[in-house]
């Protein structure tokens, strides 16, 4: 029977990083169930071609984790200037859409203005949004309330509608505060019939390896740690005895265990997680992604990524991983991702792919389905978290059981919330200082 002081379910970027700082400090076992590290923030080479899980791309903002990330890399890393579009009313337009409508119609562009300056002068409460918020307003009245009917109508309710896929009335809001920026009237004047607004949002400047894709981050991070296991499943766990079952492996005996896997899977295999602890679990929601990656000939845009609002696309977003990483693709040949969200059903990925050409041609990203030289599909089953009055019911029930039990559980998914890797980076430190410190 193994034994060690702190089990780490899942060796994604929060595993990997509280193991880095464990490492040669403390006995740790990482059990993660695929045969390579890095979660979500994995490569995958097909073809001459590395295709990530849809665009994975460093935006930076604490300098501890910074740090961290940029020593792991070495010079591995690029610092690149985002180039974010969107394609509505058969035109582009730079994201965000809200601070940039000069390229739409005359009157989708006053419709919008209109309804901005009526929205902003009726508008009580807080634009901006806090992730601390008490009593989050749902998205459908938020964005109505801040950006009015028009910017609402024309992108925030149908590219949230089709990246969600969860009914706007029942989205609450907690999730907007770095991503949807707010701008003011002068922005969205200027922006509508001035000079465009690129430089707004949280993405403007962003960091990526220069070779490798994003998987570097996560071998670097992976690289020489004595205690990671891959291919080991943890299927059940009980936490009063500080017991876990891995699959091929057999029972693991530990002290203090930090979970990354997703919250609602780790609550169903802990044996010992009171009724009303299952039952919150049973509420938490989540979408999930097809990402197809297509290598494709002949490509002319420089365009990193474009979001699509309009229902005749079927993906929310589609990127050119390799306008941000040569290294990406075979010389004369682009990557690309297209990110398809549904609420957890199977794609019918013969006619999604269909549908994905189709789209791609009608925004004059290629011209014939013929250019295309490799394809992967990618799924994510649990992508986006879905934010709702249940979650924030459940979350305080979920993890008071579990401070009563001194787990931890952190990341994207075991902290079941929308953050960046640079987060789960960050949460990942933090665990193992917290450990550390006892
Ligand atoms: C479509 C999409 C696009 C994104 N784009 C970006 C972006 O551009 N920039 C950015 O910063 N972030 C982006 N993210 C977020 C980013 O992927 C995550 O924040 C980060 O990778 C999460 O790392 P993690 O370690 O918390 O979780 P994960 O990567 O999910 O790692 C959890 C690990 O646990 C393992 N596991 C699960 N269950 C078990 C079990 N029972 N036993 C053992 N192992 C288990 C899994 O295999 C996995 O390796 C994106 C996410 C999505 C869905």
């Amino acid at each position: 029977m193994l034994k060690t002081d702190v089990l780490i379910i899942g060796g994604g970027l929060a595993g990997l990083s509280a193991a880095r700082a464990l490492e040669g400090k403390k006995n740790y076992l990482i059990s993660e169930r695929e045969n390579r590290p890095g979660g979500l923030a994995a490569t995958v080479r097909k073809g001459g071609f590395h295709f990530d899980y849809s665009g994975h791309l460093l935006h930076l903002r604490w300098p501890e984790t910074s740090k961290f990330i940029f020593e792991a890399l070495g010079g591995n890393c690029a610092r690149i200037k985002r180039d974010a579009r969107i394609y509505a009313h058969k035109s582009w337009t730079p994201y965000p859409f809200q601070a940039n409508l000069s390229g739409m119609p005359a009157r989708v562009k006053s419709e919008c203005v209109s309804g901005f300056l009526k929205a902003y002068n009726e508008s009580r409460g807080p634009r901006a949004i806090s992730r601390t918020q008490e009593r989050p307003e749902v998205f459908s009245r938020w964005t109505r309330r801040v950006f009015g009917d028009g910017i609402s109508k024309y992108f925030m309710l149908p590219y949230n509608a089709k990246l969600w896929q969860y009914p706007l009335e029942r989205l609450t809001t907690e999730w907007c505060a770095p991503f949807v920026p707010v701008p003011g009237p002068e922005e969205i004047i200027k922006g509508a019939y001035g000079k465009n607004s690129e430089g707004l949002g949280y993405n403007t400047v962003f960091s990526y390896p220069k070779h490798g894709g994003i998987g570097a981050l996560s071998t670097a991070l992976a690289r020489d740690l004595g205690g990671l296991r891959l291919g080991l499943e943890v299927e059940r766990i009980n936490l009063k005895k500080g017991v876990a079952d891995v699959r091929h492996f057999g029972p693991v005996h530990f002290k203090r265990l930090i979970n990354t896997s997703p919250l609602n899977e780790f609550i169903a295999r802990a044996e010992d997680a009171p009724a009303a602890v299952q039952r919150a679990s049973a509420r938490l929601r989540h979408n999930t992604v097809y990402v197809l990656n297509l290598g494709v000939k002949g490509v002319k845009s420089d365009m990193h990524w474009g979001y699509f609002p309009e229902g005749l696309f079927p993906f929310y977003r589609a990127g050119i991983a390799s306008n941000f990483s040569k290294s990406l693709a075979p010389r004369g040949c682009a990557s690309f991702y297209i990110e398809i969200a549904t609420p957890g059903d199977a794609l019918d990925m013969a006619s999604a792919e269909a549908a994905v050409i189709k789209g791609l041609k009608a925004c004059g990203l290629i011209k014939s389905a013929g250019q295309i030289v490799e394809k992967l599909w990618l799924k994510i089953p649990c992508a986006y978290v879905i934010y709702n009055r249940e979650r924030a019911e459940a979350l305080p029930v979920i993890f008071d059981w579990l401070k009563s039990r001194k787990a931890l559980s952190i990341g994207r998914y075991g902290a079941w919330k929308y953050s960046f890797m640079e987060e789960s980076v960050k949460e990942g430190l933090e665990a193992a200082a917290a450990l550390l410190k006892r």
